[in-house]
């Protein structure tokens, strides 16, 4: 990663200022956030576990958006879910690059056309998903990498100019990759440890010793968004009784929860 990462130009994204002001709170969580994800450090779900074991049911949990991946930083990128987004973000982001750079050095439209559209960084050639040593792949994960800047260096000669139209591109793009990937994932993670399902037993009377008449209430808090109970399948969690009621995890899977039912 030494070889192919920008530090230089890593460094100063990390430590621009977006705000008014010149340092608070809001500022040092921008730049907190920031330093998380690149070194990988962002709260997914295994860091989740490791951090609150109360909160989250033990052993593998997977990608909310694949449900085959084991959830953790590195995986975030290379998920075959994300594979259509992450093409439209670097098309996009290839068009960004050229629009803002051409109103430095119009004079070098077609070379720079050209160096954009044969740079590595906007390779969109992967079928399945975006493989990890991808530049994209770093730039995702906050990590600037050098085939971007050696675009930089190539056209735009002063320092400060080249600087500041980095910056420019770097607020539009990450804000993308943050809102499509990082956030997205965050909000539909958030489910796994708190939202929980509470079935009050209203009723169990019992006919014969295999048949069972059982009245539920399920009560599912908090839904945002709106969640359609789907399908009942296999177990993450031992239900745990209390009294009358029973809580355990459930497990969000795009606008389906799975329900882990035991035997009552
Ligand atoms: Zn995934």
């Amino acid at each position: 990663m030494e070889d192919i990462v920008d530090w230089s130009f890593t460094r100063e994204w990390i430590n621009t200022n977006p705000l008014d002001t010149p340092c608070s709170a809001k500022l040092s969580k921008i730049q907190g956030n920031k330093i998380k994800k690149l070194n990988f450090a962002h709260p997914t779900i295994d860091i989740q576990q490791r951090n609150y074991p109360r909160l989250y049911p033990r052993g593998i949990i997977p990608c909310v958006e694949c449900n085959s991946a084991k959830d953790n930083n590195e995986h975030i990128g290379l998920c075959t879910a994300h594979t259509t987004i992450i093409t439209q973000l670097i098309s996009d982001a290839s068009d960004i690059l050229l629009t803002l750079m051409l109103e430095e050095t119009a004079e070098q439209n077609y070379a720079l056309r050209n160096t954009i559209k044969e740079s590595k960084l906007f390779d969109i050639s992967f079928e399945l998903f975006l493989f990890k040593d991808h530049p994209f792949y770093l730039l995702i994960h906050h990590l600037v990498p050098k085939d971007l800047t050696d675009i930089f260096y190539n056209y735009i000669p002063k320092k400060k100019k080249r600087f500041e139209i980095f910056i420019k591109f770097m607020n539009i793009i990450m804000a993308n990759i943050d809102a499509h990937i990082w956030t997205l994932l965050k909000i539909k993670r958030n489910f796994i440890g708190k939202t929980t399902i509470q079935i009050m037993i209203v009723r169990i009377r019992t006919r014969t010793s295999i048949d069972k008449e059982i009245i539920l209430v399920i009560n599912i808090i908090p839904i945002f968004p709106p969640l359609i109970i789907a399908v009942v399948v296999s177990l993450i969690t031992t239900p745990i009784f209390d009294g009358r009621r029973v809580i355990f995890y459930i497990r969000v899977l795009e606008n389906h929860i799975e329900i882990e039912f035991g035997s009552i």
